[in-house]
């Protein structure tokens, strides 16, 4: 067994390695080691935001997440803010640019600039990266912790555990991290699921036919009242197996959360949202001799139009004049409140992140240093925070790890 060492971060991803700069940055004497299982580090950070890196987003507040309290998200969020990142990554070398949507990339538009910056300052603070070595138990000793894994023991004064969740489990992030929480005394939140993840349909549901449209809609989460609790409208992509796209990432989660608590609430596509329904009711009253067709062609993508009339009957070449008052109401319903039969979601191979994890409550928010294991600190996708997509799952993980880093 060698030396002890000061700090062991235990995950090179993005919380571990804003973590491991800081503390090298806040002092320099220490032994810091980072240890990760992937064989490359930061596999993550590489395939984010398409390739690119969507590092943060210009209008983080904690209102973008979900999880624990927004209260607390919000006091580790403060810590490092939007403009302390572009800050840091800039006197890295890495220059962020704004997107009409808010998104801050690279402006090399390659993550890899984002993630060998981070590797080059955590090698300018001293930081010891190690790597093959996945960290099977940590282990509480008088006044540390011993770490078993595929490589040496390592006695260590300090753990931080920055393993990730669940997502794209082959990228390193396995869950494990969780176990290992729970067995220095963490409690995980009562479920762990996948999130910002496309959502299934049934095999013959129409919407599988119509893969490779996309549109802006409105998805909404409803109580079995009919009560809407979440929405969110942007682009919706039809797929082979469902859905995806920005709207259903960001929705997948309230959904599932809502149906674990309610089993009748639903999930609903308004394809019209630029169109009240009350406007929509009296155009298509009006329509005289026009066709549902066209009318449906104008807001939408024809092949949706059409797959729309015909899930409620409608032929597309009825005109206003022929147009029953139930048909009318049938249209209605389906261009605005479609109701759709999720049968699940695609799992952790495609989620981008994991809802649920290590409670917020369980950490002192000042340093993200456990309340349940003094000399532990949890930072990143492993605490119950999940975040919308966009850069606020980054932003947290930049935040929380530098809280971590600098308090250590
Ligand atoms: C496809 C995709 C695209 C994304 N795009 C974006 C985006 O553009 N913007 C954004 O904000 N968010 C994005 N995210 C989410 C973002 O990547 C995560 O929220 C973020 O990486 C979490 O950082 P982390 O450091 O907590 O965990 P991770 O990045 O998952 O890092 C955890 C590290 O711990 C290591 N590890 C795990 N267990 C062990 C063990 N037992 N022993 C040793 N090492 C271990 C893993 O190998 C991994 O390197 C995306 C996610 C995915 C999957």
């Amino acid at each position: 067994m060698s030396d002890p060492v000061d700090v062991a971060i235990i995950g090179a991803g993005a919380a571990g390695l804003m973590a491991a700069i800081w503390a090298g940055r806040t002092d320099s004497e220490r032994r810091i080691v980072v240890l990760d299982s992937a064989k490359k580090p930061g596999a993550k950070i590489l395939i984010s935001g398409g390739g690119r890196c969507n590092v943060t987003h210009d209008g983080v507040d904690e209102n973008a997440y979900a999880g624990s309290s927004r209260p607390a998200i919000r006091k580790v969020l403060r810590r490092f803010d939007v403009a302390q990142t572009v800050e840091f990554f800039r006197a890295l070398g890495v220059k962020l640019k704004r997107e009409e949507t808010g998104k801050l990339f690279p402006t090399t538009d390659k993550a890899r600039t984002v993630l060998d910056s981070l590797l080059g300052a955590a090698r300018g603070a001293g930081v010891e990266l190690m790597h093959p070595y996945r960290v099977e138990a940590v282990e509480r000793q008088n006044d540390g912790f011993l770490i078993r894994g595929d490589g040496d023991e390592l006695v260590a004064r300090k753990v931080v555990l920055a393993t990730g969740g669940r997502s794209i489990p082959k990228s390193g992030s396995d869950g494990h991290g969780y176990r290992m929480a729970q067995s220095l005394g963490h409690t995980l939140t009562p479920r762990l699921f996948p999130a910002l993840v496309p959502l299934t349909l049934p095999r013959d549901h129409f919407i599988r036919e119509l893969a490779g449209v996309t549109i802006i809609a409105r998805l909404e989460v409803r109580t079995a009242t009919d009560k809407v609790i979440q929405s969110y409208t942007d682009s919706t992509l039809c797929t082979h197996f469902g859905l995806s796209g920005p709207s259903v990432l960001d929705i997948s989660r309230y959904y599932q959360a809502a149906q674990a608590d309610d089993p009748g609430a639903q999930l609903t596509v308004c394809w019209l949202p630029g169109i009240d329904d009350r406007q929509l009711e009296g155009d298509l009253r009006t329509l005289g001799r026009r066709t549902v067709g066209g009318y449906v062609a104008k807001h939408l993508p024809e092949r949706l139009g059409r797959a729309l009339c015909a899930a409620v009957g409608v032929d597309a070449g009825t005109t206003g004049d022929r147009l029953t008052r139930g048909a009318r109401q049938r249209l209605v319903m389906v261009l605005t409140q479609l109701r759709l039969p999720i049968t699940g979601n695609r799992g952790y191979d495609f989620a981008e992140v994991t809802a649920g994890g290590v409670p917020l409550s369980e950490i002192h928010l000042e340093t993200m240093e456990s309340r349940v294991c003094p000399g532990l600190y949890v930072i990143g996708e492993i605490c119950d925070v999940d975040g919308r997509i966009g850069g606020y799952n980054f932003q947290w993980a930049w935040a929380s790890g530098y809280v971590a880093g600098k308090s250590i």
